[in-house]
């Protein structure tokens, strides 16, 4: 690991020095492993957050009671080394043919969205709905802030607490709000959904409800939190 940088006040983004990486594609995952001095090991995935020309980097959340995240976050420090494994996955992958691109992310779940978002050469027609519980807990925000409207259409919504003055959403994501802002199912996007498993089967659920034809929503699951 070279360096790390604060995204939130539990989210930080490791970059990484890969001996051997052979590159990746937008929206791919890769494992950690650490191993303990007595030999115990634990692996967990991470989604990869940059584009495939930049250095290697995750972005890891803390879960408190979590093996993996808090000392990747807390404790691991620049020159740490640590088995990588990846890049993996060929199914959350995007590739540009032109078509529009929505992409629904809850979370931490924003992590691959934004190596997709990073990935566009300005081409594509993109459009990012993220769900966050406070605007503190927003990742990336200086980047996003700077990009919406640069080839991306970032909408927010803060479902536990907004700011004074909030003019984006603040519930949950249901088939109205993906009515108000996903393209219509006729101009056929491409459509990535990433965060925990009941943020993900709510979004997908509502943009079928909505005429997406479930072949072109691809999903990937954190888990229970996120
Ligand atoms: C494809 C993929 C990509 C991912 N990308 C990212 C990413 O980009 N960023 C990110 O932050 N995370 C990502 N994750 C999640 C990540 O892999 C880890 O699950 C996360 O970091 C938590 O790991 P941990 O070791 O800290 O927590 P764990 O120790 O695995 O615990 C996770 C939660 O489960 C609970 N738990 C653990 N064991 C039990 C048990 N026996 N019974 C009940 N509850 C239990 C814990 O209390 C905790 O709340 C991704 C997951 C997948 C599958």
């Amino acid at each position: 690991m070279t360096s790390k940088t604060d995204e939130t006040p539990r989210v930080q983004t490791l970059l990484l020095d890969a001996d051997g990486w052979g590159g990746h594609r937008p929206g791919q995952h890769l494992d950690v492993r650490l191993t303990a001095e007595g030999g115990y090991q634990a692996q967990r995935s991470y989604s990869i957050a940059s584009a495939p020309d930049e250095q290697l980097a995750i972005t890891v959340e803390r879960l408190s009671d979590g093996e993996v995240s808090p000392w990747l976050v807390d404790e691991a420090h620049d020159g740490d080394r640590f088995e990588l494994r990846g890049p993996i996955g060929g199914y959350f992958v995007w590739e540009d043919d032109g078509r529009p691109v929505f992409l629904v992310g809850g979370g931490s779940g924003v992590v691959p969205l934004m190596a997709m978002i990073r990935s566009s050469s300005g081409g594509a027609r993109m459009r990012l709905l993220y769900s966050s519980r406070t605007l503190e807990d927003v990742i990336y925000r200086d980047e996003l802030a700077e990009r919406d409207g640069n080839g991306v259409e970032v909408v927010y919504t803060l479902t536990r607490a907004q700011p004074p003055g909030w003019t984006g959403y603040s519930k949950r994501i249901d088939t109205a709000l993906l009515r108000e802002i996903a393209w219509p199912a006729s101009d056929r996007p491409h459509v990535f959904i990433c965060g925990s498993t009941r943020f993900v089967d709510a979004a997908a659920d509502g943009l079928v409800e909505l005429g997406y034809d479930p072949e072109s929503i691809r999903t990937e699951r954190f888990g229970a939190t996120g």
